[in-house]
Protein backbone atom coordinates (compact mmCIF):
# COMPACT_ATOMS: atom_id res chain seq x y z
CA UNK A 1 0.00 0.00 0.00
CA UNK A 2 1.13 3.78 -0.40
CA UNK A 3 -0.18 6.39 1.60
CA UNK A 4 0.18 10.41 -0.12
CA UNK A 5 -0.91 12.77 2.28
CA UNK A 6 -3.25 15.33 0.25
CA UNK A 7 -4.22 17.45 3.34
CA UNK A 8 -2.54 17.41 6.53
CA UNK A 9 -4.22 21.23 7.52
CA UNK A 10 -6.87 22.14 9.12
CA UNK A 11 -10.21 25.16 8.60
CA UNK A 12 -7.09 27.65 8.85
CA UNK A 13 -5.95 28.40 5.25
CA UNK A 14 -2.78 27.66 5.26
CA UNK A 15 -0.23 27.69 2.05
CA UNK A 16 1.54 24.69 3.01
CA UNK A 17 -1.22 22.45 4.36
CA UNK A 18 -4.41 21.90 2.37
CA UNK A 19 -7.41 20.88 4.56
CA UNK A 20 -8.10 16.61 5.47
CA UNK A 21 -7.73 14.19 2.13
CA UNK A 22 -5.57 11.45 1.79
CA UNK A 23 -5.23 8.83 -1.03
CA UNK A 24 -4.38 5.02 -0.31
CA UNK A 25 -3.47 2.86 -2.91
CA UNK A 26 -4.26 -0.62 -1.98
CA UNK A 27 -4.45 -3.39 -4.13
CA UNK A 28 -4.41 -1.75 -7.47
CA UNK A 29 -7.37 0.52 -6.31
CA UNK A 30 -6.89 4.01 -5.19
CA UNK A 31 -9.10 4.76 -2.53
CA UNK A 32 -9.80 8.49 -0.96
CA UNK A 33 -9.91 9.02 2.42
CA UNK A 34 -11.87 12.86 3.10
CA UNK A 35 -11.86 15.40 0.88
CA UNK A 36 -11.65 18.88 2.42
CA UNK A 37 -11.39 21.93 0.71
CA UNK A 38 -8.44 21.78 -2.10
CA UNK A 39 -8.65 18.19 -2.14
CA UNK A 40 -9.59 17.87 -5.89
CA UNK A 41 -6.23 19.90 -6.63
CA UNK A 42 -4.31 18.12 -4.29
CA UNK A 43 -4.66 15.06 -6.31
CA UNK A 44 -3.71 16.31 -9.30
CA UNK A 45 -0.65 18.22 -7.82
CA UNK A 46 0.56 14.81 -5.96
CA UNK A 47 0.54 13.56 -9.63
CA UNK A 48 -2.51 11.04 -9.50
CA UNK A 49 -5.53 10.73 -11.49
CA UNK A 50 -9.08 11.78 -10.07
CA UNK A 51 -10.90 9.79 -12.11
CA UNK A 52 -8.75 6.76 -10.99
CA UNK A 53 -11.14 7.26 -7.61
CA UNK A 54 -13.88 4.99 -6.84
CA UNK A 55 -13.98 4.86 -3.60
CA UNK A 56 -14.33 7.73 -0.96
CA UNK A 57 -14.13 6.89 2.77
CA UNK A 58 -15.72 9.55 5.10
CA UNK A 59 -14.86 9.97 8.72
CA UNK A 60 -17.20 12.46 9.87
CA UNK A 61 -19.52 16.07 8.22
CA UNK A 62 -17.29 18.17 9.54
CA UNK A 63 -16.69 20.80 6.70
CA UNK A 64 -12.88 20.70 6.73
CA UNK A 65 -13.16 16.63 6.00
CA UNK A 66 -16.04 16.96 3.17
CA UNK A 67 -16.11 20.27 1.24
CA UNK A 68 -14.68 18.73 -1.71
CA UNK A 69 -17.01 16.47 -2.72
CA UNK A 70 -19.56 18.15 -4.86
CA UNK A 71 -16.53 19.22 -6.43
CA UNK A 72 -15.86 15.76 -6.96
CA UNK A 73 -19.23 14.77 -7.95
CA UNK A 74 -19.39 17.57 -10.44
CA UNK A 75 -16.10 16.57 -12.53
CA UNK A 76 -16.96 12.69 -12.30
CA UNK A 77 -20.29 13.41 -13.67
CA UNK A 78 -19.30 15.64 -16.53
CA UNK A 79 -15.86 14.69 -17.27
CA UNK A 80 -15.36 11.31 -17.05
CA UNK A 81 -14.66 9.51 -20.21
CA UNK A 82 -16.78 6.44 -19.28
CA UNK A 83 -19.81 6.37 -16.50
CA UNK A 84 -17.91 6.70 -13.90
CA UNK A 85 -18.55 4.38 -10.59
CA UNK A 86 -18.29 6.03 -7.00
CA UNK A 87 -19.07 4.20 -3.98
CA UNK A 88 -19.22 6.50 -0.93
CA UNK A 89 -18.59 5.56 2.50
CA UNK A 90 -19.35 7.40 5.48
CA UNK A 91 -20.80 7.38 9.50
CA UNK A 92 -24.55 7.25 10.35
CA UNK A 93 -27.04 9.49 8.57
CA UNK A 94 -24.57 9.86 6.04
CA UNK A 95 -27.46 9.19 3.22
CA UNK A 96 -29.68 12.01 4.78
CA UNK A 97 -26.36 14.21 4.86
CA UNK A 98 -25.35 13.35 0.59
CA UNK A 99 -29.24 13.77 -0.33
CA UNK A 100 -29.30 16.96 0.44
CA UNK A 101 -25.89 17.91 -0.81
CA UNK A 102 -27.40 16.74 -4.01
CA UNK A 103 -30.60 18.19 -3.57
CA UNK A 104 -28.63 21.94 -3.34
CA UNK A 105 -25.93 21.28 -6.06
CA UNK A 106 -27.31 18.66 -8.81
CA UNK A 107 -30.99 18.39 -8.45
CA UNK A 108 -30.42 16.24 -12.15
CA UNK A 109 -27.65 14.69 -11.23
CA UNK A 110 -29.00 10.84 -11.12
CA UNK A 111 -30.34 11.81 -14.59
CA UNK A 112 -28.65 9.41 -16.98
CA UNK A 113 -26.92 11.95 -19.23
CA UNK A 114 -24.49 11.96 -15.93
CA UNK A 115 -21.59 10.27 -16.55
CA UNK A 116 -21.73 8.85 -13.07
CA UNK A 117 -23.19 6.24 -10.63
CA UNK A 118 -23.13 6.39 -6.84
CA UNK A 119 -23.77 3.70 -4.68
CA UNK A 120 -23.36 4.75 -0.79
CA UNK A 121 -23.10 3.02 2.05
CA UNK A 122 -23.52 3.90 5.75
CA UNK A 123 -20.83 2.54 8.50
CA UNK A 124 -21.09 1.50 11.85
CA UNK A 125 -18.87 -1.83 13.33
CA UNK A 126 -18.26 -2.99 9.95
CA UNK A 127 -16.03 -5.36 8.03
CA UNK A 128 -15.88 -5.67 4.37
CA UNK A 129 -13.63 -6.30 1.24
CA UNK A 130 -13.18 -4.02 -1.25
CA UNK A 131 -10.81 -6.25 -4.11
CA UNK A 132 -7.96 -7.41 -2.33
CA UNK A 133 -8.74 -4.63 0.82
CA UNK A 134 -10.20 -5.39 4.04
CA UNK A 135 -12.16 -2.69 5.63
CA UNK A 136 -12.35 -2.48 9.34
CA UNK A 137 -14.68 0.31 10.99
CA UNK A 138 -15.41 1.13 14.52
CA UNK A 139 -17.94 4.08 15.13
CA UNK A 140 -16.43 6.14 17.86
CA UNK A 141 -17.09 7.54 21.06
CA UNK A 142 -17.04 10.84 19.50
CA UNK A 143 -20.04 13.59 18.93
CA UNK A 144 -19.60 15.84 15.99
CA UNK A 145 -21.62 18.34 17.21
CA UNK A 146 -24.14 20.77 15.16
CA UNK A 147 -23.21 18.93 11.99
CA UNK A 148 -25.56 16.28 9.52
CA UNK A 149 -24.22 13.76 11.23
CA UNK A 150 -23.29 13.16 14.71
CA UNK A 151 -21.13 10.16 14.46
CA UNK A 152 -17.55 9.70 13.05
CA UNK A 153 -15.96 6.22 12.13
CA UNK A 154 -12.74 5.32 11.72
CA UNK A 155 -11.03 3.23 9.14
CA UNK A 156 -8.51 0.26 9.24
CA UNK A 157 -7.60 -0.77 5.70
CA UNK A 158 -5.41 -4.29 5.80
CA UNK A 159 -4.06 -5.70 2.48
CA UNK A 160 -0.88 -8.17 1.57
CA UNK A 161 -0.66 -8.34 6.28
CA UNK A 162 -0.67 -4.51 6.12
CA UNK A 163 -2.59 -2.46 7.49
CA UNK A 164 -3.52 1.04 8.08
CA UNK A 165 -5.75 2.96 10.49
CA UNK A 166 -7.13 6.95 10.03
CA UNK A 167 -9.90 8.08 12.26
CA UNK A 168 -10.41 11.50 11.83
CA UNK A 169 -11.14 14.06 14.21
CA UNK A 170 -10.30 12.23 17.84
CA UNK A 171 -10.43 13.42 21.56
CA UNK A 172 -9.76 12.28 24.65
CA UNK A 173 -13.56 10.32 24.49
CA UNK A 174 -12.60 8.28 21.63
CA UNK A 175 -8.85 7.39 22.70
CA UNK A 176 -10.13 3.37 23.54
CA UNK A 177 -11.82 2.95 20.09
CA UNK A 178 -8.91 4.56 18.29
CA UNK A 179 -6.63 2.27 20.69
CA UNK A 180 -8.91 -1.09 19.83
CA UNK A 181 -9.08 -0.47 16.03
CA UNK A 182 -5.27 0.35 15.51
CA UNK A 183 -4.20 -2.78 17.78
CA UNK A 184 -1.12 -3.77 16.15
CA UNK A 185 -1.54 -1.93 12.75
CA UNK A 186 1.78 -0.80 10.83
CA UNK A 187 0.32 2.76 10.57
CA UNK A 188 -1.75 4.90 12.48
CA UNK A 189 -2.24 8.53 10.51
CA UNK A 190 -4.08 10.43 13.45
CA UNK A 191 -5.45 13.58 14.45
CA UNK A 192 -2.96 15.82 16.50
CA UNK A 193 -5.05 18.87 15.92
CA UNK A 194 -5.15 20.07 19.66
CA UNK A 195 -2.56 22.53 21.90
CA UNK A 196 -3.72 21.63 25.09
CA UNK A 197 -6.07 18.66 26.82
CA UNK A 198 -9.73 18.96 26.69
CA UNK A 199 -10.13 20.29 23.21
CA UNK A 200 -11.91 18.73 20.04
CA UNK A 201 -8.63 17.05 19.22
CA UNK A 202 -5.85 14.92 20.28
CA UNK A 203 -2.81 16.58 22.00
CA UNK A 204 1.06 15.18 21.08
CA UNK A 205 0.71 13.54 24.66
CA UNK A 206 -2.30 11.64 23.32
CA UNK A 207 -1.74 10.59 19.94
CA UNK A 208 2.07 9.13 22.18
CA UNK A 209 -0.28 7.17 24.57
CA UNK A 210 -2.61 5.57 21.56
CA UNK A 211 0.02 5.15 19.57
CA UNK A 212 1.80 3.08 22.25
CA UNK A 213 -1.19 1.19 23.73
CA UNK A 214 -1.93 0.32 20.33
CA UNK A 215 1.65 -1.00 19.88
CA UNK A 216 1.60 0.60 15.98
CA UNK A 217 4.91 0.15 13.48
CA UNK A 218 4.58 4.32 12.99
CA UNK A 219 2.22 7.05 13.78
CA UNK A 220 1.81 9.77 11.56
CA UNK A 221 0.45 12.77 13.30
CA UNK A 222 -1.17 15.44 11.11
CA UNK A 223 -4.25 17.54 11.01
CA UNK A 224 -2.13 20.39 12.48
CA UNK A 225 -3.82 23.50 13.88
CA UNK A 226 -1.69 26.59 14.44
CA UNK A 227 -1.25 26.27 18.11
CA UNK A 228 0.03 22.78 18.13
CA UNK A 229 2.89 23.23 15.30
CA UNK A 230 4.57 25.74 18.31
CA UNK A 231 5.25 22.69 19.58
CA UNK A 232 7.81 20.35 19.81
CA UNK A 233 5.49 17.32 18.33
CA UNK A 234 7.84 14.60 18.43
CA UNK A 235 9.43 15.20 21.47
CA UNK A 236 6.21 15.27 23.07
CA UNK A 237 5.02 11.61 21.67
CA UNK A 238 8.46 10.15 22.13
CA UNK A 239 8.28 10.42 26.13
CA UNK A 240 5.27 7.87 25.73
CA UNK A 241 6.23 6.02 22.59
CA UNK A 242 9.08 4.38 21.25
CA UNK A 243 8.17 3.50 17.67
CA UNK A 244 8.52 5.24 14.16
CA UNK A 245 7.32 9.17 14.15
CA UNK A 246 6.56 10.71 11.05
CA UNK A 247 4.89 14.03 11.16
CA UNK A 248 2.39 15.00 8.36
CA UNK A 249 3.35 17.24 5.77
CA UNK A 250 1.24 17.78 2.19
CA UNK A 251 2.54 15.46 -0.68
CA UNK A 252 4.39 13.41 1.51
CA UNK A 253 4.27 9.47 0.53
CA UNK A 254 4.56 6.84 3.06
CA UNK A 255 4.68 2.74 1.72
CA UNK A 256 3.40 0.75 4.08
ZN1 LIG B 1 -11.16 17.90 11.55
Amino acid sequence: MQLTILGSGTLYPRTARSESGYLLAAGGQVFLLDSGAGTKRQIVRAGQDVFAIHHVFYTHTHVDHVHDLPGLLWTWAHASATQHLVNLFGPPQFAGFYEQLVRAFYPNISQKQNKISVTLQELRNANFAVGAVTVTTRLLTEKMGSTFCSDAVGYRFTCNGKSIVYCGDSSEESKDDVITLASGADVLLIDCGAAKSGQDHLTPELVGQIAAAAQVRLVIPTHFYPAVEKLPIKKIIRRYYSGKIVLAKDFLKIKI
